[in-house]
């Protein structure tokens, strides 16, 4: 039997290693941290349900419906509330709620006259050249600056913590600039490609009634009993003539070996240069896959009584615009997007602030980070007085940018594995970072 291992327990290490038993294969899972997860922890504070990594898992194909029925998991999905379809942007000191029908967007403020009109142009704009765009090009050539400065810029931090210009369009949205490539436009595409088979006529957001860790935790539930080895940091990998020799740290420092005859490494792009690699074939390539950029991420819960909060939370929540120069990326209104994420009368927003726009604010201490978030939310929901419940969660490299780079790092990532065979990368930073990317994560 093939012994394979897979390095990391978060949600890709997980999904190769669930493939590998369904192959037949003998798998072991080596993970540095306590819980499995990676990055999709959940925790139950206060009464209040945390998501300190993603909040959301957002479903257009029907190939994510089937992975998660696969798991058992489609029962457990709770879809977001109706009312998580209204979503807003601050301009002007004010949250301005986004259109979503031909008829609020002729009478949204969302942008002036003049940015409205341009945007409907967009069918009208040539097909670009250049498919090395970063995303702000993109955007303001086919939308204008305007739908760039207020729809675009938002978005992006919202999604990446990091601003369009630092994006390459190619890596962080392919399927637009297919659209642009095959349609000559965006929405003419979108239009045509309504009825694709396999896409889901409406998007869903799904969460669990235990958050999103249970992604993870279910999946390691299907898997054989020990093939999850948790404290175990992999701290040196060795490539012999036929198999790989692994050493590895445990809580205690102890330190243990194993040899497999194929392995998965699934470690964020920053930590796979953290291993000591021997006999690796073109190892100077390890730099280059160790190179993504990531920006710190602060992310601040605040439950308020109901009454406190003078917004009527009807929406996902708001997202800030670069433009309007204020401390927080944007905030969730998570008690509002999913049932039972607050106990009764209460209500729990989750805010971001950092990024790539103002990394120095992630790092600020926790009482200067709780002020500047209370502050803002009393300007811009009117909240009076202080929350009841705080907390922050810290990701001082939170998400890997799909930027101009990331075509360097697949192409290193695929000479290490011709050179390397019976060694495999995968993870985040090679195929994208949003959950559905990672449960249809594929081997680069
Ligand atoms: C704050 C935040 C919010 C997000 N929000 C969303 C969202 O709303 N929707 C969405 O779709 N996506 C979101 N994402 C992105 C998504 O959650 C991640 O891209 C995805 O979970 C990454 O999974 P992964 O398995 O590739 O990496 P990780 O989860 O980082 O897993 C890597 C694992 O490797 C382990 N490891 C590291 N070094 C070693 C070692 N030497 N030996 C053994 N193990 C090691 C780590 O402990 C970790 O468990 C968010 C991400 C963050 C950080």
């Amino acid at each position: 039997m093939t012994r394979t291992c897979i390095i990391g327990a978060g949600l890709t290490g997980l999904i190769h290693a669930w493939r590998a038993h369904q192959n037949g294969e003998r798998v072991t899972i080596l993970e540095a941290a306590s819980v499995p997860g990676g990055v999709l922890q959940s925790r139950r504070v206060e009464g209040y349900l945390l998501d300190y990594g993603a909040n959301t898992l957002s479903v257009r194909n029907q190939e994510v419906i089937e992975i998660l029925n696969t798991f058992g998991l489609l029962d457990r999905a709770m879809d977001a509330n109706p009312s998580a379809n209204n979503r807003f942007i601050v301009r002007q000191g004010k949250l301005i709620a986004l259109p979503h029908s031909l008829s609020s967007f002729i009478t949204s403020p969302f942008l002036s006259l003049a940015g409205k009109l341009r945007l409907l142009g967009e069918p009208f704009i040539p097909a670009g050249k250049n498919r090395d765009e970063s995303v702000a090009d993109f955007i303001s050539r086919r939308l204008g600056k305007e739908a760039l400065d207020y729809a675009g810029n938002p978005f992006l931090s919202g999604v990446y913590a990091a601003k369009p210009e630092s994006l390459s369009i190619r890596h962080a949205f392919p399927a637009l600039l297919e659209l642009e490539q095959t349609h000559g436009s965006i929405f003419k595409g979108m239009l045509k490609s309504r009825k694709k088979p396999g896409r889901l006529p409406k998007a869903r957001l799904l969460s669990f009634p235990d958050g999103m860790q249970e992604l993870p935790r279910q999946i390691v539930n299907l898997l054989p009993n020990d093939s999850l080895k948790l404290d175990t940091k992999v701290v040196q990998i060795e490539r012999l003539e036929k198999h790989w020799h692994i050493i590895t740290d445990n809580r205690s420092h102890d330190r243990e070996e194993e040899s497999y005859d194929q392995l998965i490494c699934t470690l964020p792009s920053h930590q796979v240069n953290e291993i000591e690699w021997l006999g690796l074939r073109e190892t100077q390539l390890i730099g280059q896959l160790s190179d993504a950029v990531h920006y710190p991420l602060a992310l601040v819960y605040h439950g308020y009584d109901r009454e406190q909060v003078s917004h009527p939370l009807n929406g996902f929540g708001f997202l800030v615009p670069e433009m309007e120069n204020r401390q927080i990326l944007g905030t969730l209104f998570s008690s509002t997007i999913f049932s039972g994420r607050a106990p009764e009368n209460k209500v729990l927003l989750t805010t971001f602030v950092g990024g790539e726009r103002q990394p120095d604010l992630a790092e600020l201490d926790d009482p200067s980070i709780h002020d500047l978030v209370q502050a803002e939310h009393a300007e811009l929901l009117e909240t009076n007085g202080s929350p009841s419940f705080r907390k922050i969660v810290r990701w001082p490299k939170a998400i890997p940018l799909p930027d101009h780079n990331m075509g360097k790092r697949k192409e290193a990532a695929k000479v290490l594995q011709n050179q390397n065979p019976g060694l495999r990368f995968s993870g985040s930073h090679l195929c994208g970072p949003a959950l559905p990317s990672c449960l249809q994560a594929d081997i680069v």
